[in-house]
């Protein structure tokens, strides 16, 4: 049987796009890895095996012995974390990914998908409705993982014919598993802190503006633009996708309609100058063209979701 491999399932995206694939192909289809026995528990509904993806010897044999036809590789060090230790993730990002397009070559796999970022714009590039082709020049070593990682991803599909496939995420949230260590992490903890009645310390500005996404849009795009027929798929570097762009502030008042003695203080860290050099709003126009894109949550919409469901999920 032909298998779906994911690498990093175990993080905020992986957790829901791998259920979200076996819902679709089959528990038995799908492979899920991580670099921990302790994310088994997460998998009981498809199989799961221990992966560092940097062990190549250990990937090639299970790409090799399960017959694996699609590669989905999510494992990355984010964007706040990312610059604590810079080589680090340049290591981890851009080898896992060249890793992976070559064992799609030798494999010849039906396709891959890597996620790209928000992050791979800068200081210079225009914030608001940022377009798909302008300048780029990423600031920190994640965005710059990602722009040349995009650059890589074009060249496999040019010179090898390797279907690889991606988008730029913006800031994802989701209520069934932690963030990782990125810039837009406050939109996530946001939602734990008001149901558990605690004041929320926000790192960023209350007017900081950053495109944002639902994990269920994200999901959606993910999947759409995976079974998007081939020649639909015009670009072959990254898609910029768009759902929603919010500040600080604009959450909170989302939140404060549904608990209206929540509390926020604004305590900017390192992590605002990553912000800031990142776009307010992205132009995702090319992905409705293509593919035919529609996002379906919008601020409030997300809010009044994940209120009612985060109390009764278990991690
Ligand atoms: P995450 O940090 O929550 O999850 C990453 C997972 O990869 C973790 O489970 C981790 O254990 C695993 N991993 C790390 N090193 C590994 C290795 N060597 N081998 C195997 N697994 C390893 O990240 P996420 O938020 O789920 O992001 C997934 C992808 O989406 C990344 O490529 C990220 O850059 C991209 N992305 C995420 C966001 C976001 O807001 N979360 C936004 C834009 C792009």
């Amino acid at each position: 049987m032909e298998k779906i491999l994911v690498i990093g399932a175990a993080g905020q995206l992986g957790s829901e796009l791998t259920k979200s694939l076996s819902d679709l192909y089959g528990g038995e289809q799908v492979i899920a890895t991580d670099l921990n026995e302790s994310a088994r528990s997460k998998f009981d509904y498809c199989k799961f095996e221990v992966l560092d993806i940097m062990d190549k010897e250990a990937a090639r044999k299970l790409v090799k012995s399960e017959n694996v036809k699609q590669i989905y590789h999510l494992a990355a060090v984010l964007s706040a974390t990312g610059e604590k230790n810079p080589l680090f993730a340049w290591d981890l990002n851009m080898d896992s990914l060249l890793f992976v397009l070559e064992i799609a070559k030798e494999f010849k796999l039906d396709k891959v998908y890597w996620p790209s970022s928000i992050a791979v714009f800068g200081p210079n590039t225009p914030k608001v409705n940022t377009p798909q082709y302008c300048v780029k020049e990423p600031n920190t070593v994640y965005g710059i993982s990602k722009q040349a990682g995009e650059r890589w991803c074009e060249y496999y599909f040019q010179k090898f014919n390797v279907d690889v496939r991606s988008l730029r995420y913006p800031g994802l949230i989701g209520y069934k598993s932690l963030p990782g260590g990125g810039t837009t992490d406050y939109a996530v903890d946001i939602y734990h802190k008001a149901l558990a009645g605690e004041k929320f310390n926000c790192f960023l500005r209350e007017d900081s503006y950053l495109p944002m996404m639902y994990m269920p849009d994200a999901i959606k795009a993910t999947l759409d633009l995976m079974h998007a027929p081939t020649d639909t798929v015009k670009i072959r570097s990254s898609y910029n996708l768009s759902s929603m762009s919010f500040a600080p502030k604009e959450i909170y008042q989302s939140i404060l309609k549904h608990i209206p003695d929540f509390q926020i203080e604004y305590k900017p860290d390192f992590r605002q100058a990553i912000a800031d050099s990142w776009p307010d709003s992205i132009d995702d126009s090319h992905a409705t063209k293509d593919w035919g894109w529609q996002p379906e949550y919008d601020l409030d919409k997300m809010t009044e979701d994940i209120l009612k469901n985060l109390p009764n999920y278990k991690f």
